[in-house]
């Protein structure tokens, strides 16, 4: 078996780690003898959705986002059929507010994708804390760090989870992320999936059963490291969780 990941735009999106998310993605299937094929999709170039299985947006200062909005608009009837027809996404912070209707920053609207139906406006207060939140993706408590000025509202959307410490979509909902068909939009960096491997084999499980068939599945890891840190954040932050 083998999956492509797709990187858009590394060059613009690509904050506090997102890229570690590339490299857990990989790993993960290689320690279970599945091939990865990383795919970096700079500006510019084109973007072939019909190689892809597992497709990585990543975050980025608002300038950074208004280049690669640019970029997203000449692929965004493409990259809509790819959700559509079940495509496993992941997009983070910058990139999970340019899936939606709109950014509005301090001084300009960047039209989003509109594949999610939700809306970013940015307060001059930033949102920055390490994060914890209650997921149905994961067992444990999801950990990350979030960082940013846009507010999201996710409407009718199912969110990725339970804010138990942090801010999340807006520092009101109690909400963080959204999780809509293959699609996992969220503000955690950290980066995310390393720190939350259940939320990396979700994914990954996701693209494997779209190309191989429902039957496709990833065999355990021990993931002990894993355990520890995250039972180590969650104390420090949130303790009576334990
Ligand atoms: N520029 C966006 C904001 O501040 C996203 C930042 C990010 O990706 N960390 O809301």
């Amino acid at each position: 078996m083998k999956l492509t990941i797709g990187h858009l735009y590394p060059d613009l999106l690509n904050l506090y780690g997102d890229t570690g998310n590339i490299q857990c993605l990989k790993k993960r299937l290689q320690w279970r003898g599945i091939e990865a094929e990383v795919i970096p999709c700079q500006s510019g170039s084109r973007v072939d959705f019909d190689r892809l299985d597992l497709v990585l947006l990543g975050g980025g200062p608002d300038r950074e986002q208004e280049l690669a909005c640019g970029q997203l608009k000449e692929i965004r009837r493409d990259f809509e059929a790819y959700v559509r027809e079940n495509g496993t996404v992941l997009a983070v912070c910058g990139g999970y507010q340019l899936l939606g209707n709109y950014y509005r920053t301090g001084v300009k609207t960047l039209e989003g994708l509109g594949i999610l139906n939700i809306y970013t406006e940015w307060e001059p207060k930033r949102l920055v804390s390490n994060i914890i939140l209650k997921s149905p993706l994961c067992p444990e408590p999801v950990t990350g760090f979030e960082n940013h000025g846009g507010r999201t509202n996710i409407g009718d959307h199912s969110p990725l989870g339970r804010v138990l410490y942090g801010y999340g979509n807006t520092e009101e909902s109690g909400y963080e992320g959204v999780l809509y068909k293959n699609v996992v939009a969220t503000y955690l960096h950290g980066p995310l999936l390393p720190k939350n491997p259940a939320i990396c084999d979700y994914l990954l499980e996701r693209a494997l059963k779209k190309k191989y068939g429902e039957n496709a599945h990833l065999q355990p890891l021990s993931d002990r490291l894993e355990h520890i840190a995250n039972h180590s954040i969650v104390a420090r932050y949130y303790t009576s969780l334990w």
